[in-house]
């Protein structure tokens, strides 16, 4: 039976069929939606991991301990699992291990687009990218039937296009692997150092048998065609080679760490110009140009973001001096423009009162991963700094330590409930045991809101949707050392801003957390509010809130009734109670 899929659900859908014990992963676009379908099979049990690393961990217990395990995140979740990773190739697995790597060019939802196979490379274990969703699934079990042939984890590499398109997947049954035997083995499971001297032997030579693997797998094909033209390319950008020069020769990589290099050079010798056609990186082309092969890639194609399928036509006619258009399909037009929808705190987002408060104080802001990154756009603009997960304690506590502590009175890291969980807390402890008086507010909305509103371990909540302890987060900050610990409703502006001012006066670390539910999944209804053009002075204050139901036309602020979900929070700060709820008083 077929069915269609997207990329994440094959992937999911393969590791069931696979036979798979365990699936572990810290939610991260384009990654999420693994977990979220591989928890709906009962076969396999599913966590929402604190963070990738431990996800990584979980995954490589239950395959040392004989089960099949995935692990899944995006492109810079491995860089926090990179620890756990680099080892586990030297320790091998036992049961089959998949590190699911979601890269994200063009960085539709990423501060960054680093090329993950540089990782499968680094740690010297096979990188596999599929190019649609039926590979996307046939991948996952081969990668687990490689992991085991070879004992070591491999890398699935997908990219978002491949991630979350549609396409049709063919099922099939569940094949039950059981659970391997564990067997004590320190010699290959305990890296002290004696110990991993011989294991890395055994990874080169492992790495040796993997390059013979690449040369005669089904993974890597030649397409033949007029031999003109011929492109080595993997991943989405297959299907854009295929549907825009129909007519050239294709070496297909399913596998792009080891390359197979007999195969490559075989490929090279019989076509008249090669192409090496992949997105970020030059790092098939790297290799390609060190064997002595004269190569077009990324002289001809960019470097930064996706490569587009009239990009690639383009380039390559250029090139050859065919400068004449090619025949694409264009996409279907719509009728209508639609108009731009700028990044935005949705109405009624909790975090809005927060940052409307700071950017009144003008304190400087150590920001975070999450949607509420979007405080640094205008009118709130209150944030100075935003690097990766959990940075934002470390930073503030840097900028004290380099600037004084009079710096630190006007100083707060702000970090999500989620993110704290994920690797805030352990600068948190930096806080308080090298003396810093660092001011951290956490913003506690409930959920992990940014990837689509995955449980963490402050919800109470398992990926399955089973109720768990739920985490308390003023509990776990005064367990850490810190005495001053404050929660306080954002929506209470002014409470919030006297708390705020108390806690930067007071010289040792406190923590302010900050509770209201994400407004996405508030359940409570609430009549719109509405601007009496009577009582409104036109001072525009209102509109520093930046809530994107609220806009000026002509000389009158208006409020989107359609739009509004009631939290008055303009109201709050409206000076001139111009602001009333449709049908009612204010709360
Ligand atoms: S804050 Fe009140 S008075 Fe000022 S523009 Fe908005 S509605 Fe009018
Ligand atoms: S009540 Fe005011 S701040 Fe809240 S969503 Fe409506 S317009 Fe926006």
């Amino acid at each position: 039976m077929k069915k269609l899929l997207t990329g994440n659900e094959a992937i999911a859908r393969g590791a069931w069929e696979a036979g798979v014990v365990v699936c572990t992963a810290y939610p991260g676009t384009p990654s999420t939606e693994i977990t979220e379908n591989a928890a709906k099979y009962d076969e396999m049990y599913a966590e929402w991991s604190p963070n990738e690393k431990v996800a990584l961990e979980v995954g490589l217990g239950a395959a040392i301990a004989g089960g099949r395990a995935l692990v899944s995140m995006k492109h810079v979740g491995v860089n926090v699992a990179a620890d756990p990773l680099f080892t586990l190739s030297y320790t091998g697995v036992n049961g089959g291990l998949v590190l699911v790597s979601a890269d994200d060019p063009g960085m539709h939802s990423s501060q960054n687009e680093q090329d993950n196979r540089h990782f499968g490379r680094a740690a010297k274990i096979p990188v596999l990218e599929p190019a649609n969703s039926q590979e996307a699934k046939v991948f996952t079990k081969l990668a687990f039937d490689i992991s085991e042939m070879f004992d070591t984890p491999v890398m699935l590499r997908t990219t978002t296009r491949v991630a979350h398109s549609q396409s049709l997947v063919e099922l099939a049954d569940r094949k039950e692997k059981g659970i391997k035997e564990y067997q004590k083995n320190p010699s290959k499971y305990v890296m002290i150092p004696a110990n991993a001297r011989h294991r890395h032997v055994v990874v080169e030579d492992r790495l040796i048998k993997l390059k013979d693997y690449a040369e005669s797998t089904d993974l890597n094909r030649v397409e033949w065609n007029d031999t003109k033209i011929g492109v080595i390319t993997s991943g989405v950008t297959y299907q854009y080679v295929k549907e825009v020069l129909p007519e050239v020769s294709i070496l297909k990589l399913g596998m792009t760490f080891p390359l197979p290099q007999k195969m490559i050079m075989d490929f090279a010798n019989k076509v008249d110009q090669l192409y090496i056609v992949e997105e970020l990186e030059p790092f098939i082309e790297e290799y390609v140009r060190s064997w002595g092969l004269d190569v077009h890639g990324k002289d001809t194609f960019p470097l930064i973001g996706e490569l587009l399928p009239e990009t690639i036509a383009a380039k390559i006619m250029q090139t050859l001096g065919d400068c004449s258009p090619r025949e694409t399909t264009e996409p279907d037009q719509l009728q209508y423009e639609i108009p731009p929808r700028p990044p935005v705190l949705c109405p009624g987002c909790p975090h809005r009162g927060l940052f409307y408060v700071l950017n009144k104080l003008k304190v400087t802001v150590a920001g975070d991963i999450g949607c509420y990154t979007l405080g640094c756009l205008a009118p709130l603009k209150a944030i100075d700094t935003t690097i990766c997960m959990g940075a934002s304690i470390g930073t503030a506590m840097g900028m004290e330590k380099a600037r004084g502590k009079d710096f630190a009175r006007n100083l707060v890291a702000v970090i999500g409930d989620s993110t704290f969980i994920h690797s805030g807390i352990t600068a948190l402890v930096d806080v308080v045991y090298n003396k810093a008086t660092t001011t951290t507010i956490i913003l506690d909305n409930r959920i992990t809101a940014m990837t689509g509103h995955q449980h963490n371990p402050t919800t109470g909540f398992t990926v399955k949707g089973e109720p768990t302890k739920e985490i308390d987060l003023v509990l776990l900050a005064k367990a850490v050392g810190v005495e001053r610990v404050r929660a306080v409703d954002p929506f209470k502006l002014d409470e919030l801003e006297k708390i705020i001012k108390e806690e930067l006066a007071a010289e040792e670390p406190s923590v302010i957390i900050t509770q209201r539910i994400c407004a996405l999944i508030d359940k409570s209804k609430n009549n719109p509010y509405r601007i009496s053009t009577e009582a409104c002075t036109g001072c525009l204050r209102c509109l520093k809130l930046g809530c994107p139901c609220i806009a000026k036309e002509g000389k009158e602020v208006r409020i989107n009734l359609a739009q509004c979900v009631g939290c008055g929070l303009c109201a709050t700060v409206c000076p001139s109670e111009a602001i009333k709820k449709e049908g009612g008083a204010n709360d």
